[in-house]
Formats: C-alpha cells, sequence, structure tokens
C-alpha cells in the first residue's frame, strides 16, 4: 500500500465519522502522491503526512446564550488550529447548524492550502458552531457572539490566530466580535479578525474579494485557451457573499451572468443580470429573502427544488456550500457543452463528479486556488492593521490581481511539471511550501 493510501486508510479508521474530513484529505493525498513518491523517504521518517493530516490543536467548547424571553441555550463552538508551518492560524468562522468537529477539520485542513497557495505567511485554521443565526433577532445573535468570544479570546490573537467569517457570520457577527475581544483584552489589537467595517481596520476590497478573485482567476483560465469572458454565458449557485462577489466582476467584464439559487431553487435570467439585479442580491442576503423574491421581483423563471446545473451555460461557478455539484449534475454540465467550472465555493464538486468533469474535457478550477481571494484580501487586512495605515481601493485591488494572476501561474506550473491537472498542480504548489517548513523546522 502506497504511503499516501496508508495515511487515508488511518485517518478513516481513526474518525470513521468525518466523511467531509476524508473527502477532502483524499482527495489532497491522491493529488500530491506523485511528489509524496518521489520524497517518500524524507517524508515517512518525518512523518510529515500523519503530521500533516493530524490538527495541530482542536479547540471545543460550550456557548451559552440567553434568547429574547431569557431563556437559555447551549450551542458548541470550535476552533481547529491545523498548520501553523508558514504562519498565524487563518481561516473563517462559520455558524450553521451543520457544524461539526469533521467540518471544521475538512475547512482548516483546505485552508492550509489555500493560504499557502497566496503567497502570503498565514498558517490554517476555521472554527465555528452549530448555533443557526436564521430566525435570531439582532439581541440573541449579539448575546452569541459575546458569549462565543469570551472563550474564543484566549485562543487566538494576531500573530496567533486570525478568524474572519464565513457561512453566517458577516460583517455585523463580525463586529460584536472584535467588540468583546477588545473588552476582555482592554487594547487595541484589531489584526486578531478579519473583516472588520473600514470604520475600525478593516480593509477596502475585503466584502468583494472572495467573488472579484473568482473572476481574476476564471480570467487567467480563459486566457490559458486563448479565450476571454466578455460574452460568456455563466451559471451562479447561491445568493449570498461569493456569489454577489462574482457576480458584481462578472457583469461588469461583459459576462451573462444567467442563475443565481438557495436550498429552494434557482432563478433564470436568460438575458443576465444587470447592476441593478446584482445589487438587489444584497437586500435577499441581509434580509434572508428566498431566491423566489428575486424572481418576482424582476419577473424572471424560479425553477422550485432543482440547482441551476441542468440549465446550458459556457462556465459554471458554484458559489453555494460543499457538495452542491454532484456526479448526475457533471453528467448533464458534459452533455450541455460547459467548458469551465471555476469553484466558488469550497469543495463544491464530489470526488466522483470532479472525477467525471476532468476526463470529460471540462476544466476545472479548484476552490483552493480560485477562491483564495478572500483570505487574501484578509491578509492584506492583516498587514494594513500591523501598518497602522490603509490602503486605497486600487492598490488593494490592484494587489488581488497580482496574487491571482499569480495562484494560477503555480497551479499551472505544477500541472505541467507532474503532468497533473489543474486541480492537482494547485495541491501540489500549496503542499511544497507547507511540506518545506514543516521540515525545516523540526517534527513539530
Ligand atoms: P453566504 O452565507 O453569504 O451565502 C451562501 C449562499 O448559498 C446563500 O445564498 C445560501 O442560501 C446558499 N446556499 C447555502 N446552502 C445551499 C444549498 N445547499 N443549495 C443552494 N444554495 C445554498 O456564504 P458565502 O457566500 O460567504 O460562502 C459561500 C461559500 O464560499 C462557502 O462554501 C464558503 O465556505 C466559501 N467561501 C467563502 C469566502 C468568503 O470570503 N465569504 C471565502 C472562501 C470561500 P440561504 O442563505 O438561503 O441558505
Amino acid at each position: 500500500m502506497s504511503y499516501a493510501n496508508e495515511i487515508y486508510e488511518n485517518l478513516v479508521k481513526k474518525f470513521p465519522e468525518e466523511k467531509e474530513f476524508h473527502q477532502t484529505a483524499k482527495e489532497v493525498l491522491e493529488s500530491i502522491s506523485v511528489v509524496i513518491e518521489e520524497n517518500e523517504e524524507l517524508y515517512r521518517k518525518n512523518a510529515l503526512l500523519e503530521r500533516l493530516v493530524e490538527p495541530e490543536r482542536s479547540v471545543i467548547f460550550r456557548v451559552p446564550w440567553e434568547d429574547d424571553n431569557g431563556v437559555v441555550h447551549v450551542n458548541t463552538g470550535y476552533r481547529v488550529q491545523f498548520n501553523g508551518a508558514i504562519g498565524p492560524y487563518k481561516g473563517g468562522l462559520r455558524f450553521h447548524p451543520s457544524v461539526r468537529l469533521g467540518t471544521m477539520k475538512f475547512l482548516a485542513f483546505e485552508q492550509t492550502f489555500k493560504n499557502s497557495l497566496t503567497g502570503l505567511p498565514i498558517g490554517g485554521g476555521k472554527g465555528g458552531s452549530d448555533f443557526d443565526p436564521i430566525g435570531k433577532s439582532d439581541n440573541e445573535i449579539r448575546r452569541f457572539c459575546v458569549s462565543f468570544m469570551t472563550e474564543l479570546y484566549r485562543h487566538i490573537g494576531p500573530d496567533r490566530d486570525v478568524p474572519a467569517g464565513d457561512l453566517g457570520v458577516s460583517g455585523k457577527e463580525i463586529g460584536y466580535l472584535f467588540g468583546q475581544y477588545r473588552r476582555i483584552k482592554g487594547c487595541y489589537e484589531n489584526g486578531v479578525i478579519t473583516g472588520k467595517a473600514l470604520s475600525f481596520g478593516g480593509s477596502k476590497i475585503r466584502p468583494e474579494a472572495t467573488g472579484y478573485g473568482i473572476t481574476y482567476f476564471l480570467q487567467e483560465m480563459l486566457a490559458d485557451r486563448n479565450d476571454k469572458i466578455e460574452g460568456k454565458t455563466i451559471a451562479i449557485s447561491g445568493c449570498g457573499n461569493v456569489a454577489w462577489g462574482a457576480a458584481k466582476k462578472m457583469v461588469e467584464l461583459g459576462a451573462k451572468v444567467v442563475t443565481l439559487s438557495d436550498p429552494s431553487g434557482y432563478i433564470y435570467d436568460p438575458n443576465g443580470l444587470n447592476d441593478e439585479k446584482v445589487e438587489y442580491m444584497l437586500e435577499i442576503r441581509a434580509n434572508n429573502l428566498p431566491i423566489e423574491t428575486f424572481a418576482k421581483k424582476f419577473n424572471l423563471e424560479f425553477v422550485k427544488g432543482k440547482r441551476p446545473w441542468e440549465k446550458k451555460v459556457d462556465i459554471v461557478v458554484p458559489c453555494a456550500t460543499q457538495n452542491e455539484l454532484e456526479i448526475e449534475d457533471a453528467k448533464k454540465l458534459v452533455e450541455n457543452g460547459t467548458i469551465i467550472i471555476c469553484e466558488g465555493s469550497n469543495m463544491p464538486c464530489s470526488l466522483d463528479a470532479t472525477e467525471y468533469i476532468e476526463k470529460n474535457g471540462i476544466t476545472l478550477g479548484p476552490s483552493k486556488a480560485a477562491n483564495a481571494g478572500g483570505v487574501a484580501v484578509s491578509a492584506l487586512e492583516m498587514s494594513q492593521d500591523s501598518m497602522r495605515y490603509h490602503w486605497s481601493e486600487e492598490e488593494v485591488d490592484a494587489k488581488l490581481l497580482g496574487i491571482m494572476k499569480e495562484i494560477f501561474a503555480q497551479s499551472k506550473q505544477m500541472s505541467v511539471k507532474y503532468n497533473t491537472t489543474l486541480s492537482q498542480g494547485a495541491n501540489i504548489a500549496g503542499f511544497i511550501k507547507v511540506a518545506d517548513a514543516m521540515l525545516k523546522q523540526g517534527n513539530y
């Protein structure tokens, strides 16, 4: 049995319930297998892969909070500090009822390679809670955030671990979390969390960064085949932060974005979104409105209970959640002549869908590379906070563009060197830097 397989099998045996973590570990280990084989003796001697798949630390804590009727509830909080070899742990906080330790491990593991790819000094982490913000009042959300930070603060810091937002955690929650951190610490360490408002150390372009970055990565993928984004028909899923940023930049660059979705179904706009519709996405998200509201407002088709992948488009950009594109969807995309899937959400394609897509001529832009723009601008936010200085919108956007071009170039270079797909090339590029740092720092 190969070294990579041994590690994977042990993982499944040891943590049988962590299915999403198995999925990402398998994907990464398989794609870096050529590098593992080249360096097997060195890696085995230093237990490099054993260390790579084990978080440096996982913190689990209770989060009691009081609702508006004075009733106390208890949720579980998590922070997984997966790999700090190249910088302080960095990764978002997710508030969603589906959150378990396995979800956090999957996301923190992915984050390790993504952060490495950005070329910036940030390690991999992730956190969150099974708290469901939907249907909660503003005061309940604030009380939850205060309680969550009252435990989390002792594990984080600007040079230690720097959380940010993710599903269910946006600017409002970041404000409440930072407010409580500042109160407890009694000093102004605003580099401890990113995604802040501009008034207390946020960065220009951070809300747009993930979606803009995806679009810049997509442009690189298209340029690589002597093509361009202008005039392309694009299906986007979700209607949240990532979907909004991607739609905004894609529309600006002349693409036709024809779908948006949520768990209830999708809307179809054959003429493509315009600026007004992109702007309205913010209202949908801010007020938790169902996507059908969007269809009603603009008199568009709403397809209930289905995913947008059944429509014939040139490019598909999943921006909702993990495993939102499965094997039957992949078959449909191949049938419809889709040329590119550029992954906005983390791990949107199931393993069999990924395999089918890549075997059947669709180029896949992997999420670890394509959606790294968000964390890259978060790292730029940390730099600005350290300098006590702000860059202009143009400066941040130019840096983001440069980072996304470099991520594509590295992924492509590795895929050529090792004769692999672009996704595998991205994993290899991310892994090599982390592995080098781990080996050079001794066996921690
Ligand atoms: P948001 O919560 O802002 O938006 C998520 C959107 O997807 C919402 O419209 C949500 O609808 C929809 N959605 C959720 N589950 C499903 C489902 N099963 N089927 C269809 N639609 C669904 O999150 P973000 O946009 O921030 O994040 C989206 C993805 O991108 C996640 O995978 C996240 O980890 C990843 N990501 C985010 C980054 C960021 O900077 N925000 C950075 C890198 C990755 P509803 O609200 O009705 O549930």
